[in-house]
């Protein structure tokens, strides 16, 4: 670090020199092994005047302050003193000569002769004469300057780590205040969604049920008349079919809302049940209402498959993922849905020939609204809000059971999900 405290290098007064010739008399006479420890330490020392001028000073003190002997005693000790210390050190030297401390030490920073400053550690006592009359101080410098800048680095870095993670901190705030908000959010609106749509779903269906009684007389009616119910029949089914899947996505929205509220937890009505009736009613409402799309159902067994669940919520799963197989694959190509039995679990699955997933992506496809960027979805079917496998996994875990997804790029996708059998079948199906 440069300073531009400024320096003057005055002459030695005839009164100083007399006294710094005074002091190597005497040291040169009677101390000589003193001497030569002054002169070979290593470390900085300096004998200052009363008046604040350098008498003698060693070879590592010159090196810690890069000013030469001659020079030095030509200054005071606050020539080399920064600023900031000077009170301080001149404060220190007044208990000294006032009897207050022998000896005292601070860390101050100096400035050498290139102006660069450099921290040092002075610890200064007060020389009496025999008559216990103040003769001169004697300092000794220890150069700290590298203990110092580690421990300035040690400082910034721990200051940066806090602050890094006080920053951290506040965005997990401001992330957790968002997800409240939307959870709040969420959970409002589904529920105001969900009732307009009770209603609309109830009209359309007493229309249908309406125009149908009106359809058999109209058999014999004008043919064009005959037409028009046909369309208005037809317009109230693909109603009916968009309602189907408003309702699921608001049912999802339900879901969520209602997963956070209870940290994870549906509100599930489990009971004995057979899943191979349950997979046959899904894949029997699938044909249904897509009926250009095959879809092949293999159940591995004729025997009751029981299970400890809360049927609707299967429906529900199995419904996701067929209605992603037809959403992510082209129109016409098959959907296999399987039922196996191993060792105490069920396997259903859902084979497409749909794009398939890269391993990446087969990770993520089941966190709350991911959908995968390199999937488009064939036209016909409504856009997801990427909450379907999400919610899918959490009713399958609370049956603890378990989902999963085998697939590659361009080689279509099964996905499937399994549970603990409640007993071995027995029972032959009527
Ligand atoms: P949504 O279908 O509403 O987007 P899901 O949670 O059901 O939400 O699915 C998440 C994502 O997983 C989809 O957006 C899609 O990218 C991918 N995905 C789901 N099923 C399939 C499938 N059968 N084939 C390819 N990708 C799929």
């Amino acid at each position: 670090m440069e300073s531009n405290q400024a320096i003057s290098i005055a002459r030695p007064s005839k009164q100083r020199l007399a006294t710094q010739e005074r002091l190597l008399e005497a040291i040169g006479e009677s101390e000589w092994p003193y001497r030569a420890v002054f002169e070979h330490a290593a470390i900085g020392m300096a004998h200052i005047g009363l008046d604040d001028h350098l008498l003698l000073v060693n070879q590592c003190y010159c090196d810690i302050v890069g000013y030469s002997r001659d020079e030095l005693l030509r200054m005071k000790f606050q020539d080399l003193t920064h600023l900031d210390y000077v009170e301080a050190s001149l404060a220190h030297q007044q208990r000294l000569l006032a009897g207050e401390a022998d000896t005292y030490a601070m860390e101050k920073r100096y400035i050498r002769r290139d102006g660069s400053t450099i921290w040092v550690r002075t610890t200064v006592s007060l020389i009496r004469t025999p008559s216990n009359e103040p003769a001169h101080f004697v300092a000794i410098v220890e150069d700290i300057n590298e203990r110092k800048q580690l421990e300035r680095r040690t400082r910034e870095s721990l200051e940066g780590l806090l602050r890094e993670s006080a920053e951290a901190h506040a965005s997990e705030l401001t992330l957790r205040e968002a997800k409240r908000r939307m959870d709040e959010f969420l959970g409002i609106t589904s529920h105001e969604l969900r009732t307009p749509l009770t209603t609309i779903k109830a009209n359309v269906q007493f229309a249908k049920r309406r125009l149908k009684k009106i359809a058999v007389p109209a058999a014999t009616a004008a043919e064009d008349i005959r037409d028009k119910l046909n369309e208005a029949q037809d317009l109230l089914g693909k109603a009916e079919r968009q309602v189907e899947v408003l309702n699921r996505l608001v049912g999802d929205l339900v879901d969520i809302s209602r997963i956070e509220a209870d940290k994870m937890e549906l509100r599930l009505r489990p009971e004995p049940c057979n899943l191979a009736a349950i997979v046959r009613e899904v894949v029997a409402v699938q044909r249904r209402v897509t009926a250009s799309r095959p879809i092949r159902l293999k159940i591995a067994t004729r025997k009751v498959v029981l299970v400890i669940a809360d049927a609707d919520r299967l429906v529900q799963v199995l419904t996701n993922y067929l209605s992603n197989a037809q959403k992510y694959s082209p129109i016409g190509l098959p959907i296999e849905v399987s039922l196996r039995l191993q060792t105490g679990v069920a396997y259903v699955s859902v084979r497409d020939q749909g794009p398939g997933l890269p391993p990446a992506e087969q990770e993520r496809i089941w966190e709350r609204f991911y959908q995968a960027g390199c999937v488009k979805h064939h036209c016909g079917f409504s856009v997801g809000l990427g909450l379907g496998l999400y919610i899918s996994s959490i009713i399958i875990e609370q049956h603890h059971g378990q989902v999963g997804v085998e697939s590659a790029p361009g080689q279509g996708s099964t996905f499937w999900f399994s549970l603990p059998l409640f007993k071995e079948p027995s029972l032959n199906v009527p």
